[in-house]
């Protein structure tokens, strides 16, 4: 909030602000992504641009995006962005997990994560007064009621470990209560859980389509039974989990990418493993839509690429291919952030023995969901890779339970 601008701005303004409070625009989706006719079949609503794209022009187009903000938020709706707007759309663009949250008298923190967390604590008992989207005392002291109640270390700082309760908490709760029933409204509102979402799987090939043979595996057969596992471990935290393609139909990759666009998924999952002649080629590799020559990435396709092979390397311990940018058809054209997967070489004689084994594959499936919340959570690297584990959610439960009955 350091480059708050004092003065207004309105239709006709011109300049470097104009350009920021554009961006904000944007990141708000009050302005639409992609401008009619401005950018190719690669540019996808999840493309991430610098803020030098935008123009610095505060136009017809910009005004009423502002009003919708405006209107939106309960503020005097004018089209014209003086303090008041400019320090809500810059709230606007913190979702809880974006950063660590704490109380810092003298400059408190404000934004849309601090309202989110506000919600979550008053929908959990925990009151911190009102939700003004400001970090003061009582949303402190409100924290470390619920760190104490749900036994975490108590600083009153809204960090990993806090986000990765809520998380639990939102993942434990099903049914009954309305305080339930709210915590699971906000979290799927919140943007920061996986509950909630819809992920597509693709399971690669398919029908008379068997993949790679060998070592008396198909791939066919293993990409099929792998998303099986994922699917059934997304289903139990909540998410819509849907397939590409059947035992026996075999769509080609165009097929796909449009199967998971009309679908309206958020993440698309591509399950293959790799082959070789040379037999001792071995490991996982993961790969994101990338081409360098136009400048077109998902940053965070990337991301999530990323996020899956260190999971994996480090819960399977196979070989580590790394993460690599491609503009293959799939990963092209398709307009969420689509992550293709290659685990293990069916070539390879250690690796085929290790995805023979139905406990190698669950762990595989584990690693993947683990990966997927880790995006969701925003968590940063304090949290060491391939320790967190899907928790006893019932113990929790009654941790959480037990805190309730004692004086807060
Ligand atoms: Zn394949």
């Amino acid at each position: 909030m350091s480059d708050q601008p004092v003065a207004l701005y309105r239709l006709g303004d011109e300049g470097v602000v104009v350009r920021s409070i554009r961006a904000l625009l944007h990141a708000t989706r009050d302005l639409a992504l992609v401008a009619p006719g401005a950018a190719g079949p690669a540019e996808t609503a999840e493309s991430v641009r610098p803020e030098g794209q935008f123009s610095d022009v505060y136009d017809e187009e910009m005004a009423r995006a502002v009003r919708a903000f405006q209107q939106r938020r309960g503020l005097i709706v004018d089209g014209v962005v003086g303090p008041q707007t400019y320090i809500a759309l810059d709230g606007a663009r913190w979702t809880l997990g974006d950063r660590m949250l704490s109380h810092t008298p003298g400059h408190l923190l404000q934004g849309d994560d601090v309202a989110q967390l506000q919600e979550r604590l008053l929908a959990l008992g925990f009151s911190p007064d009102r939700v003004d989207g400001v970090f003061g005392a009582n949303t402190e002291k409100a924290v470390r009621h619920f760190q104490r109640g749900v036994g975490l270390a108590i600083d009153g700082q809204v960090g990993p470990e806090t986000l990765r309760a809520f998380a639990d908490l939102s993942r434990a709760v099903s049914g009954g209560s309305p305080h339930t029933l709210r915590e699971q409204e906000l979290v799927r509102r919140s943007g920061h859980s996986l509950t909630g979402r819809t992920v597509i799987l693709d399971p690669g090939h398919g029908g008379d389509d068997t993949g790679t043979i060998a070592h008396g595996l198909a791939e066919s057969e293993v990409t099929l039974d792998l998303a099986r596992r994922v699917e059934g471990r997304l289903s139990a935290i909540g998410v819509t989990v849907l397939f590409t393609r059947s035992a026996t139909t075999c769509p080609d990759e165009l097929e796909r990418a449009t199967m998971a666009n009309e679908s309206g998924a958020d993440i698309m999952l591509s399950l293959h493993c790799d082959s070789t002649d040379q037999s001792r080629a071995s490991g996982v590799a993961t790969f994101f839509y990338g081409q360098e020559r136009f400048g077109a990435w998902s940053a965070v396709g990337e991301h999530l690429a990323d996020l899956i092979q260190r999971e994996v390397v480090a819960r399977t311990g196979l070989a580590d291919c790394r993460s690599h940018p491609r503009a293959w058809v799939l990963l092209q054209r398709t307009q969420m952030p689509t992550v293709r997967i290659e685990a293990g070489y069916l070539s390879h004689e250690e690796d085929a023995a290790r995805l023979a084994d139905p406990a190698f594959r669950d762990t595989l499936a584990e690693a993947i969901v683990i990966a997927l919340q880790r995006m969701y959570l925003g968590e940063d690297d304090t949290i060491a890779t391939g320790v967190l584990r899907l928790h006893d959610l019932r113990a929790f439960l009654e941790t959480q339970r037990a805190a309730q009955d004692k004086p807060a």
